[in-house]
């Protein structure tokens, strides 16, 4: 017998079966709240014992533990090179240099340590809420319930980056995780909970829908976590960030939503034709209609869009792309983060130098548009998104 495909879980699956144990729209989001924040059920004067139905109350170990099991951490590797030594929670700062292969720390967070960390979560939030967000910033190998893997990262002050699907379709040349197509989508429920498990490990306030996948293709998945995430979760609505090569789904659905998130365009180049090499699989659309579109979003949301631009030595840091980008951001509400190239096996692309990315941000500066270079903390552990799950895989 054929074995059914694995359904991965839906928020909207989850609320059903909370409403057939008896659940009202408060006692659900009471639930989501408590999972998402990794805080707890109780509230002054109204406990989650007296509160949640029966029913709820009998069944709520077993939903914790299916919870818990959406995503595990398999590994972790630092972006500092501190050892993270799991057997007495202290770090060995081991200053030896971060070798190119770093060995995963593997944690495997047990149902059990997660309900025994629920009791006193918010008093950990609260401490790690701390001046020290630039630190743990690390990769995860994330293992979903069953055994596909995928990729998050924490990012500097609070930021995490996730992933919408398990490989991913567009098949971008200068990309880890578009090398063997799509894998499978992620359950909105799967994509929540790589933030639940990043925050029982540190702060999470900003996250970004841009690690493996691409979150157009699995639309609807990727709009049910930010309305979770941005409702339930205590994210900022600015603070979630939609990240596309775009599509015209995405500008037609996200302007309707409750919970409008920031908009990510990963453009990469100006030229129409270099972009269908790059981005072989993205849809066909006009570069300025795509600008356009992103901005009707932008002075919509008040939220500016941010141009990802992965830059490639030799194919498109060239002065005639800048004075392209500069043209067609021209008095838009964008601003341009360069990510220089992160080196893969197999793969011939390089990164400019310092000095060339550094003379790329002064020359849109100079034309009046805000550049950056991305903070590539997340970005230098083990390389390009996508090349932990391959290793893994
Ligand atoms: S860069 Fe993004 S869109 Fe392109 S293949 Fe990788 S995950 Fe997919």
């Amino acid at each position: 017998m054929i074995p059914a495909p694995y359904s991965p879980m839906r928020i909207i699956h989850l609320r059903q079966r909370l409403r057939d144990l008896g659940c009202k729209p408060c006692h659900e989001d009471r639930l989501l709240r408590g999972w998402s924040q990794v805080d707890s059920y109780d509230r002054v004067h109204s406990p989650a014992e007296n509160f949640f139905p029966a029913a709820l109350r009998r069944e709520l170990s077993a939903i914790e533990a299916e919870l818990d099991g959406l995503a595990r951490l398999s590994g972790e590797y630092p972006a500092n090179g501190h050892r993270i030594d799991t057997t007495n929670n202290h770090e060995s700062h081991d200053r030896s240099p971060t070798p190119t292969l770093m060995e995963p720390i593997a944690i495997r967070l047990s149902p059990q340590a997660g309900r025994a960390q629920r009791g006193g979560r918010s008093r950990a939030n609260a401490a790690l809420r701390g001046p020290s967000d630039n630190e743990g910033v690390a990769r995860l190998l994330v293992e979903l319930a069953d055994g596909q893997m995928v990729e998050s990262v924490l990012l500097p002050r609070g930021g995490l980056c996730i992933s919408t699907q398990v490989g991913c379709a567009v098949g971008c040349v200068f990309c880890m995780s578009g090398r063997n197509g799509l894998i499978r989508q992620l359950g909105s429920a799967e994509i929540v909970a790589q933030v639940v498990l990043a925050r029982k490990r540190r702060a999470v306030s900003k996250v970004v829908f841009m690690g493996m996948g691409e979150p157009a293709h699995n639309l609807d998945n990727v709009l049910e976590a930010i309305q979770l995430l941005g409702l339930q979760g205590n994210i900022g609505h600015k603070n979630l960030v939609f990240s596309t090569v775009g599509d015209l789904r995405v500008f037609e659905r996200l302007p309707l939503e409750k919970v409008r998130p920031a908009l990510a365009l990963s453009l990469h180049t100006t030229d129409a034709l270099l972009r269908a090499r790059l981005l072989p699989r993205a849809p066909q659309i006009a570069i300025e209609e795509l600008a356009e579109r992103a901005e009707m979003y932008a002075r919509a949301t008040s939220y500016p869009v941010q141009y990802q631009w992965t830059l490639i030595e030799g194919v498109n840091d060239s002065d005639a792309e800048m004075e392209r980008i500069a043209r067609l951001l021209a008095g838009k509400y964008a601003v341009m983060n360069f990510i220089p190239f992160n080196e893969v096996d197999g793969l011939a692309y390089r990164r400019p130098s310092a000095e060339r990315t550094a003379e790329m941000v002064q020359t849109l500066k100079r034309h009046g548009i805000l550049a950056r270079v991305r903070d590539s903390a997340g970005q230098e552990i083990e390389g390009a998104c996508g090349q932990l799950r391959a290793r893994a895989a």
